[in-house]
């Protein structure tokens, strides 16, 4: 601020708070990085061919595309009033945030190590962002939560957690709904619900008003590209987020293809395909247990592994340099020197496994060059 004169328009008509937060970190911003084989995102490995011929685009498409709705509230077993369909489950955070915290005076609760979202959103909208960390076995701490009570208008749990991986206990889902029942609404982030697809608390809806529910087509159902998630809510919560949300939130070409995605055919391929990612899950920690520099893995409901090295930085950046590219996530509390690596396709995991071997031969090799030479020193 020092001098006013030399400063762009831009930086004098900037919101303050927004000139200084820091953008979240999307596994696509890093363009600069070269990699041909992305195991950084929870994407579903692999892709389709979409034999689709598209309707005109001359109209506006529908608030909310009933086949949309409709598939989706059939997949979640709510009804049709319960559902709104956005732009990634990002979409819903950020709503739940603008229609609910008062700019500048309401609080969110977030509970970290968890999704890097609700944060920026927060910061982005000027609404407060207190913290609950999880437990060290990555689970809710009531009593953290209690203290936030009459102080934050909305709670957000994210389970199965990511990064973290592990559920989140369903009767501690329930006390925190209770615990917030006069005072906030709290929203279970379920965007890998798929992979463990009778853990959800979607049944809670309909006796706890203040629960909502995120989920998106991203993850399991391997439509990451096409930017669709889904917020369930009560019908009246639904109205208000419906007040706050864009025109035509849903392009014509993306409706058309959420639907498609949503039928009973397109359902079963997406169950498949989690099997399938299991399967292959089983098979990566077991690689990952023979690693001699493996410290913990931490248990899964999701696709994507958690796993802790003291060679974190080492490992990461070999893997990097070798095109493999995972998730450092050692800047998070209670996650030092840990990865994350997402279950890709079997080619895209046989790659990594390579990498992981070529770093294994590198360390062994410097490791003998140092012994040669301390023992050449102590001769
Ligand atoms: C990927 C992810 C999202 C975002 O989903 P989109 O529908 O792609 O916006 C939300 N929450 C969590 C926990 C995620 O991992």
């Amino acid at each position: 601020m020092s001098n006013i004169q030399s400063q762009t328009i831009c930086q004098k008509l900037v919101r303050q708070d927004v000139a200084e937060m820091t953008a979240y970190q999307s596994a696509r911003r890093e363009t600069t990085l070269n990699s041909n084989c992305w195991l950084n995102a929870n994407e579903a490995g692999g892709n389709r061919k979409l034999q689709i011929a598209l309707s005109q685009l001359n109209r506006y498409p529908d608030f909310q595309p009933q086949a949309v709705v409709q598939g989706y509230a059939k997949f979640a077993n709510v009804n049709v009033d319960q559902v709104l369909a956005t732009r990634g489950a990002d979409e819903g955070i950020e709503l739940l945030i603008r229609s609910f915290c008062e700019s500048g005076k309401d609080n969110i609760v977030i509970c970290p190590p968890t999704y890097g979202m609700y944060k920026v959103s927060a910061v982005s909208h000027n609404a407060g962002c207190n913290l609950a960390p999880l437990t060290a076995d990555f689970q809710l701490n009531l009593p953290a939560l209690a203290q936030h009570v009459g102080k934050c208008k909305l709670v957000f749990i994210c389970s199965p957690n990511n990064p973290t991986a592990n559920l989140i206990n369903k009767s501690d889902i329930i006390r925190t709904l209770e615990l917030f029942k006069n005072s906030a609404l709290v929203v279970v982030d379920e965007a890998y619900i798929e992979f463990c697809e009778h853990q959800t608390v979607s049944e809670l809806l309909n006796e706890h008003s203040n629960l909502v529910i995120l989920r998106t087509l991203s993850k399991a159902f391997a439509y990451a590209g096409l930017r669709c998630g889904f917020t369930l809510a009560s019908p009246e919560i639904i109205a208000v987020l419906s007040k706050i949300i864009a025109p035509y939130p849903l392009s014509q070409p993306v409706a058309e293809i959420a639907a498609m995605a949503l039928t009973k055919q397109e359902i079963k391929i997406m169950r498949q395909r989690v099997e399938q990612s299991n399967v292959l899950k089983q098979q990566m920690i077991a690689f990952l247990q023979e690693q001699v520099w493996l410290e913990k893995i931490y248990d899964s409901s999701t696709n994507f592994i958690l796993f802790k090295t003291q060679l974190s930085e080492q490992l990461f950046n070999s893997l990097a340099n070798q095109g493999v590219l995972i998730r450092d996530q050692s800047s998070q509390p209670q996650l030092e020197h840990c990865l994350r690596l997402s279950i890709g396709t079997e080619e895209e995991l046989n790659k990594f496994c390579q990498a992981v071997n070529q770093f294994n031969l590198l360390m062994t090799k410097a490791s003998t060059k140092q012994a040669l030479k301390t023992t050449s020193r102590s001769i």
